[in-house]
């Protein structure tokens, strides 16, 4: 089963060549509530949304992404992150337009330059999907942030010269919104750079328009592997066989896949969502490596959860999935503090003896056990 087979009755006139091809797809992007009205029934409280969020942050959902959408669930975890919703005009004191200070390190226009060895690499402002939650929303689909042909320039001279550059994240906006050409461009001339030891692409068309993600994309990005593809599923639901056969082309370029899943109110800050999530993750080559916190960016803090809730979560995976389905649940501190890492309590007590130290540990059962812990300065 695929989405053709299955695409609202909007669409039954669309062929199966248009409706996969990813280029009609972003034609055809669902912006205004008339555009919806044919594909599910809107609430009072979406068509709010899209009156109180104008100016603010652009609605764009591909019909792909939309066909996803359950038509009569304002609740469904789908339509939430594509259908603006009326708390994100509402400002909380500690919310930030830029909650990482990526403008702030910019030595370049469109790079961020914050750690010794990585950059940040902005070029494309463009999206499928503009998820509600986004933590570049001031800037991500907003046409004056376009990204320049000499503003990528620029950005590729700065990596040339500065040789403690070894790892490169190309994002945008999400960067496969280019074409091939524009695309394997920027790709190739990272490879060029000897210093450039790493090149990762941070992608969500995985998830809001796997079409794009052609053979002929695939033979390309071949030629430059590995690329480390970061994409962002949040949803079980998501990973349709669209998706699966996405990420199995991906893996056969020389991709290595991995999952950047945000922790969102309501959408997937439960246990068994995100189990599942993972599940079908692994089985389709995708590793779940962050669990993010979400940001305190401006306009998405009716999306957050306690960082309490998070710890729940990662307690209940750990044990039940193979750690490879057990990603890293980090917070992004604001201001360009960088990452850190939250784990759940195992270590209970600890106490000292003659020769080591004996530690009481909680496993994922909740059973204590008693390790001997070597202490270097007891010998
Ligand atoms: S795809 Fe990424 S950059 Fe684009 S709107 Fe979604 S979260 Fe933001």
């Amino acid at each position: 089963m695929n989405t053709y087979d299955t695409r609202p009755d909007a669409y039954q006139s669309v062929s199966l060549d248009d409706w996969t091809d990813w280029r009609w797809q972003q034609r055809h992007q669902l912006r205004a509530p008339e555009d919806f009205e044919g594909v599910l029934e809107l609430s009072d409280r979406e068509y709010r949304g899209f009156s109180q969020t104008e100016g603010d942050f652009r609605v764009g959902v591909t019909p792909y992404y939309a066909s996803l959408m359950d038509p009569s669930d304002p609740d469904c975890p789908v339509r939430r992150q594509g259908l603006p919703d009326p708390e994100e005009a509402r400002r909380a004191d500690f919310e930030r337009r830029d909650p990482l200070a990526e403008e702030e390190h910019m030595p370049v226009q469109g790079l961020t330059h914050r750690y010794p060895d990585r950059v940040l690499f902005y070029v494309t402002h463009h999206c499928p999907v503009f998820c509600r939650h986004c933590t570049r929303k001031r800037k991500v689909s907003d046409p004056k942030t376009a990204a320049s042909t000499g503003q990528i320039e620029q950005g590729l001279e700065y990596i040339r010269q500065n040789r403690d550059v070894r790892d490169v994240l190309v994002s945008g906006g999400d960067p496969l919104t280019l074409s091939d050409d524009r695309l394997m461009a920027i790709l190739g001339a990272l490879r060029d750079i000897d210093h450039v030891e790493v090149v990762r692409l941070g992608t969500r068309n995985p998830v809001t328009l796997p079409y794009r993600v052609t053979e002929s994309l695939c033979d390309r990005l071949a030629e430059v592997a590995p690329i480390y593809l970061n994409t962002h599923f949040n949803h079980p639901r998501e990973v349709t066989s669209e998706a699966q056969r996405a990420l199995r082309r991906l893996l056969s370029a020389g991709c290595v896949l991995g999952n950047q899943m945000v922790l969102l109110r309501g959408i997937n800050d439960d246990p068994e969502t995100v189990m599942d999530l993972n599940r079908r993750l692994l089985s389709a080559g995708c590793r779940p490596y962050y669990m993010l916190q979400c940001d305190m960016a401006q306009g998405i803090t009716h999306f957050r959860t306690s960082l309490r809730r998070g710890l729940e979560i990662m307690d209940h995976l750990r044990g039940r999935i193979a750690g490879m389905g057990v990603p890293d649940f980090v917070v992004d501190l604001p201001g360009g503090g960088g990452k850190v890492e939250l784990v759940p309590q195992y270590l209970e007590e600890r106490s000292r003896g003659d020769a080591f130290d004996e530690v009481v540990f909680r496993n994922w059962r909740g059973e204590t056990y008693r390790f001997a812990d070597i202490v270097e300065e007891y010998s």
